[in-house]
């Protein structure tokens, strides 16, 4: 089912009219369906209906290409995440990756395993919500595959980017005495997945307004490349990451990569009000939830001391709050040091999928 070539799905006809369901619809008539939703882009010669897609890298840049992996019941519950939201959050990791680098995302590639008891109409607002985070970030679909799934929903997203090769941001930059950048505020994802896990015990209490703030991070998170372009084309940052997996550990690729290490001033470290009001209930100190919880999708990025009032003042710019919240140091290791002046090795935390 997997195998055969996406010039086939063109020889389906696209009347849907009828259609109620997808094995109804079947394989081909569904990627029709999604290709007819989705428009053209920039550098796109040939989108979805032959045998490969063929794009146009603009003159000058270099390719970059980055891929991930939502499975049903690791990184989302279709009891919590409403497909619309799930469709812009599937894209919006993997723009995110693009942003890290500097890049200027261009052109996806999307995948799915389908589970029998989907719906047609899930996959329909699915798909809407894909193409709005396309279309709201200039990338273009311009193919993928589609089986069926005997375990949960299984959605694989493929992403291009370019950028011209002096303004590409890696993780190995980063020199001792450069100040630990973040944007926006950590742990609101982090946060809103505990108040869906405590969903039962608080049951009719409501979260108010900063709760579904919470969720909405965790659910529909928005790629900052506004703000990653931004730096990127200064040239006055010497290291970036997306932050996906918290923090320490996000960092922690960078100290590695690097081969330097950090200390993170925990009250330097920035909370949203609602993560404040939330954190009464939950039992863990909340610093820890902000710097280890991950899914946040805002940038850590580093940069010498000199830059630090023009970086605040271009994050200003684009609309973005961006925080010095430590310092890059020689040592090899991650710290945290508390407001008391406590100082503790925080090596190797943070969300790992192997760790059980
Ligand atoms: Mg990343």
């Amino acid at each position: 089912m997997c195998e055969r070539n996406s010039k086939d799905y063109m020889k389906i006809s696209h009347d849907d009219q009828t259609v109620k369901d997808i094995s109804n619809l079947g394989e081909f008539g569904l990627i029709t369906r999604i290709a007819s939703a989705s428009k053209p882009g920039i550098g796109v010669i040939t989108g979805i209906g032959d045998d490969a897609a063929v794009t146009d890298v603009s003159p000058g840049m270099q390719l970059l290409t980055s891929t991930d992996m939502l499975l049903e019941n690791v990184h989302f519950r279709r009891s919590w995440h409403d497909p619309y939201r799930l469709g812009r959050k599937s894209l919006a990791v993997s723009i995110s990756d693009i942003a890290a680098m500097g890049g200027i995302p261009r052109w996806a590639l999307m995948s799915l395993g389908i589970p029998a008891d989907l719906s047609l109409e899930f996959i329909d607002e699915f798909t809407r919500g894909f193409l709005a985070m396309a279309s709201e970030h200039g990338v273009a679909l311009i193919g993928g595959d589609t089986c069926s799934s005997r375990g949960g929903l299984i959605i694989s997203v493929t992403i291009m980017g370019e950028q011209y090769p002096q303004l590409v941001v890696r993780r190995s930059g980063a020199q001792p005495g450069d100040d630990i950048w973040v944007t926006g505020t950590l742990g609101d994802a982090a946060m809103g997945l505990r108040l869906l896990e405590q969903l039962p015990l608080h049951e009719g209490e409501g979260w108010g307004e900063g709760g579904s703030i919470l969720i909405s991070r965790l659910l529909d998170p928005s790629p900052r490349t506004a703000a990653a372009f931004a730096l990127a084309e200064t040239g006055m940052i010497t290291a970036m990451i997306d932050i996906s997996d918290g923090l320490l550990a996000d960092f922690g690729h960078i100290a590695e990569q690097s081969a330097v290490g950090g200390t993170i001033n925990l009250d330097a470290v920035p909370l949203s009000a609602g993560f404040r009001a939330a954190s009464s209930y939950i039992s863990e100190f909340p610093y820890n939830l902000a710097i280890s919880g991950g899914e946040d999708y805002e940038l850590c990025f580093t940069s010498p001391p000199s830059r630090r009032e023009k970086i605040a003042l271009l994050m200003k710019k684009c609309g973005i709050e961006a925080t010095p919240v430590g310092i890059v140091t020689t040592s090899p290791e991650v710290c945290t040091r508390a407001a008391d002046g406590t100082r503790c090795n925080q090596k190797n935390q943070g969300f790992n999928h192997f760790t059980r």
